[in-house]
């Protein structure tokens, strides 16, 4: 018998969580080695160390040019759009995301008193194939086999324990974090829990609201000195966190005072609940105007809904809650903590894979108490049927127009996993192989869309203009998709090369080189 401890991760934008099902079968927060429920997804590299959390965010005053933070909005993007080099050695975004992933894993196992294992880590719903991929391959870097990638709104469904009430229902869930912003409508059907429609903006988040207080003071101290504060990064940094925590003040108090001192001199900036959120009335309206979207989308009306989930750190905020408040008619769950919602709901999903499993196999991973506890609380292994957030088409050539276009494989919102198949013509005589380019955008021009990768097949000589290739694009559970090439009897088939992130062949290495480093 191998033993086996799963931990549900919320691999968060501004915060991190972890979380594990106990002996009793109930989800807890793991506590990091610095007590706290939630872990900061700042990284601050000293030498060998990189130091993950608290004590990296504190430091990002003093070194701000040894600190990366916001990693998760530079998911999925190739080496050389976005890295970060500490001495001398560069990290992709799967490999910074890996160094705190470490750190939940590594403090996990000092406070369970044993190895973790397996993870499922959750993503907003809208992370495209690119940046789920960098996900799993952060996970794999950190040492942990990926049971699965889960969506956060279906984490934080499953955490209200919406999987497990008799009736059916409808919910929306509206989650605002530090970085991100993500509105999902649900329907929960017995044990299925089936995405409806989503749509979300992950440029939209808490650090917008920041922003509005540290250019308000910015403002003040340039009236009053003649300087720009802002300019110095140390001094940047600073007022940032003074700022953050300003607007948390200001969701249970009326008014606060900013005070910033920079190059020997200081402002004192008096703000009101209530100009603060004149200030930044612009970007609430954005997330109304998501959230509306998202109804259109589902095609449902507000009194439709069964239950508003408000998830991350900035649903605490009383204008956000106005917001939602005045849409919806339906009262808002306030049962669980919006900052651990997700993980709770990862690690749930965590041990009924590993239920799963077990029945399958055969062979016994848990401990007897966890599978007895937690199959008494709920028995049904929770079925997730999820949406395609985005349309995925493949590049094609039309003869009329002599031009490129975008024909949609799998439409937007399709339920997964999802299989389309197509065939098409070879774009002209003797053609010595077929390039099928993968992109994903709801538009029609190559040019709007992102080119996922391309699919790359050798083609029988002497084929006449038009002969028949067949293509598959298959999307798995984890949203990851596999492309397949088939053309004119050549079984070739061919899975997607991706052009973001980490190759597979680097993924060992890369494994290796952070190894190196201590992680805490
Ligand atoms: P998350 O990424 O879900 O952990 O959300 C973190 C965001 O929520 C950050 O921008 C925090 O500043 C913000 N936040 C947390 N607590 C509060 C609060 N009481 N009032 C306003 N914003 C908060």
């Amino acid at each position: 018998m191998s033993h086996r401890k799963a931990i549900g991760i919320d691999l968060g934008t501004t915060f991190s969580a972890a979380a594990h099902i106990d002996d009793y079968g109930k989800p807890q927060i793991i506590p990091n080695s610095e007590s706290e429920r939630i872990t900061p997804s700042v990284i601050l590299f000293e030498g060998e160390n990189a130091v993950v959390g608290t004590l990296a965010k504190n430091n990002s005053v003093a070194e701000p040019e040894r600190i990366v933070d916001f990693v998760k909005r530079e998911m999925g993007k190739p080496r050389d759009q976005f890295y970060r080099e500490f001495n001398g050695r560069i990290y992709s975004a799967e490999e910074l995301s890996a160094l705190i992933l470490k750190k939940l894993k590594g403090d996990a196992e000092r406070f369970l008193k044993e190895p973790v294992t397996d993870a499922v880590i959750t993503v907003p719903a809208y992370f495209n194939d690119a940046e789920r991929t960098a996900t799993i391959t952060a996970g794999q870097l950190a040492g942990l086999n990926v049971l699965q990638i889960i969506n956060e709104p279906t984490a934080a469904a499953v955490a209200y324990g919406l999987d497990k009430l008799e009736e059916d229902q409808t919910v929306f869930v509206f989650d605002l974090g530090g970085g991100t912003f993500d509105v999902t409508v649900m329907r929960i059907e017995g044990h299925n829990i089936r995405m409806v429609a989503t749509n979300g903006d992950h440029r939209l988040g808490g650090k917008d609201w920041d922003d509005v207080i540290v250019n308000r003071v910015a403002e003040e101290f340039d009236r009053e000195h003649g300087e720009n504060p802002l300019l110095d990064l140390q001094s940047y940094q600073d007022l940032q966190s003074r700022a953050l925590a300003a607007k948390m003040q200001l969701s249970s108090r009326e008014r606060t005072a900013i005070v910033h001192s920079y190059n020997g001199k200081s402002v004192k900036v008096e703000l009101t609940r209530a100009e603060f959120e004149k200030r930044t009335q612009h970007l609430v309206e954005r997330c109304k105007t998501i959230c509306e979207i998202v109804m259109q989308e589902a095609k449902m009306q507000w009194s439709d809904l069964d239950k508003v989930l408000l998830v991350g750190g900035m649903t605490r905020m009383p204008m956000v809650r106005e917001m939602i408040a005045k849409l919806s008619p339906v009262p808002l769950g306030n049962e669980v903590n919006p900052d651990e919602a997700v993980a709770i709901g990862a690690t749930i999903q965590a041990i009924l894979l590993m239920l799963d499993e077990e029945e399958k196999s055969g062979e016994k991973m848990l401990p007897e108490e966890t599978r007895q506890q937690f199959s008494s609380h709920d028995g049904a292994l929770m079925q997730i049927t999820n949406i395609t957030s985005h349309t995925l088409g493949v590049v094609l050539w039309d003869d009329r127009q002599l031009e490129e276009y975008v024909f949609p494989m799998i439409r937007k919102m399709t339920a997964m996993p999802a299989t389309a198949k197509n065939y098409f013509g070879t774009a002209s005589a003797n053609m010595p192989r077929a390039v099928v380019r993968i992109v994903e955008g709801e538009s029609s021009l190559p040019g709007e869309c992102v080119t996922l990768g391309t699919c790359d097949v050798e083609l029988p000589p002497f084929l006449p203009k038009g002969s028949p290739v067949e293509l598959v694009y298959e999307y798995n559970a984890n949203q990851i998709l596999e492309v397949a090439v088939q053309a004119c009897g050549n079984e070739t088939k061919i899975s997607i090369e991706r052009n973001t992130g980490l190759a597979p062949h680097e993924v060992a290495q890369a494994k290796a080189g952070l190894a190196a480093l201590n992680v805490s």
